[in-house]
């Protein structure tokens, strides 16, 4: 018996693990596209499925097992639709296992009540220590009525009540703190990818991010574009800025500056600050004309855009912005930083304060 519970235990921490592991990028929780939420069910279903076959003898052909949490962990992980289809896995794969019988049908109607029950408490505005008490109070609750129907002898069926309800309270303590433990552990893990690729004072796109984009756009299906423009983005005379007010104020530009640039661009659009007072955008499946036209946007909104530092004092600056188009103009993609850059400093060299094509 000890032996089948430590079993159930490890399925259920290992299935935890690797469900956590798979979403760690989006993380686990009912506000996911459908799709997600029903591979998450799916998987939830796939434990609850283990759970069963591991599940636990007792005299009287009685099989006990811990399916309940799966059902509940992906109610709170995945709302209706994740919950709904591991019930619909967990229940043809019982009725597989065990064929039709008297227990069977309780069972049917348990699951029914348990995915209801479930969904609506994880939906509820509380703490979520309070769902999984509420929720593990309920379904022992609900068991405990399966159990009386299906036991006759009134002392095997207090014995069994009593040992499922206790075990059922320790496993869901314990796996409680493990959820925990493991949504701290992928929440670390987003913040930690987000700060690597994120600019620490304007959060746009650091430079290694933008490396990583502009390198992968011919093999990655996120950014797979037939045209594309590039911009190269310097403020002008920005030392001045830092020599008459001090870095913290032009720290104050950086951020105003890439407040524009993030309202002017597509959120598709990666726009980063390659260091200093440099940025760029990369800009898919855009062409020369229309690239032109969003770089001289960009200029005239920062020109005619008023900067408040931290006295109140109001300064205006001006961008020089260098584009640069593959496949047109530009035939070698591998070209295009390069034409961007050269177009960049044709803009500088010729009064600033405009945008320069690289025709
Ligand atoms: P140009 O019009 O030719 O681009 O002149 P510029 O003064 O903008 O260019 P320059 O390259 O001479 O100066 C860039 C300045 O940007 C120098 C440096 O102190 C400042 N800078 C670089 N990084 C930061 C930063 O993170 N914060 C602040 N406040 N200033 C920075
Ligand atoms: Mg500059
Ligand atoms: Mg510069």
């Amino acid at each position: 018996m000890l032996k089948n519970y430590i079993t159930n235990a490890i399925v259920l921490v290992a299935f935890i693990s690797i469900i956590y592991q798979i979403f760690r990028s989006t993380g686990l929780n009912p506000s996911l596209a459908v799709r997600y939420r029903l591979l998450s069910g799916s998987i939830w279903g796939l434990m609850g499925v283990t759970l069963i076959i591991f599940g636990i003898d007792l005299p009287n052909n009685l099989v006990v097992d811990f399916r309940n949490l799966a059902i509940f962990l992906s109610a709170i992980s995945g709302g209706w639709a994740s919950a709904i289809l591991s019930a619909i896995i967990i229940s043809v794969f019982r009725l597989l296992y065990f064929g039709i019988n008297p227990p069977s049908i309780a069972t049917g109607i348990t699951i029914i009540i348990l995915v209801v029950v479930f969904c609506i408490i994880a939906g509820l505005k509380i703490k979520n220590r309070m769902k999984w008490l509420i929720s593990i109070g309920i379904s022992e609750i609900i068991s405990s009525i399966a159990f009386i129907t299906i036991i006759d002898d009134v002392n095997f069926r207090i014995n069994i009540i009593l040992s499922y309800c206790i075990s059922l309270s320790i496993m869901s303590f314990i796996l409680y703190y493990y959820v925990i433990y493991i949504e701290g552990l992928m929440e670390s893990f987003r913040s930690y990818m987000q700060e690597a690729n994120r600019d620490f004072l304007t959060g746009l796109s650091n430079v290694r991010h933008f490396d990583k984009v502009y390198n992968s756009i011919f093999d990655n299906t996120k950014f797979r574009y037939e045209v594309i423009s590039l911009l190269y983005i310097d403020i002008d005379y920005f030392k001045n800025v830092n020599d008459t007010y001090g870095h913290k104020e032009g720290d104050i530009v950086l951020k105003k500056v890439s407040e524009i640039l993030t309202e002017t661009c597509r959120n598709t659009d990666i726009v980063s600050r390659n260091g200093g007072e440099e940025f760029s955008v990369i800009l898919g499946d855009c062409p020369p004309q229309i690239a032109m036209e969003i770089a001289e946007r960009i200029r005239k909104t920062v020109e005619a855009t008023p900067i408040e530092l931290s006295n109140q004092t109001k300064i205006s600056i001006t961008l020089s912005i260098g584009v640069a188009s593959y496949p047109n103009p530009v035939r070698d993609f591998n070209m295009l930083m390069e034409r961007a850059d050269m177009a960049l400093y044709k803009a500088k060299h010729t009064g600033r304060n405009k945008v320069v094509f690289s025709s």
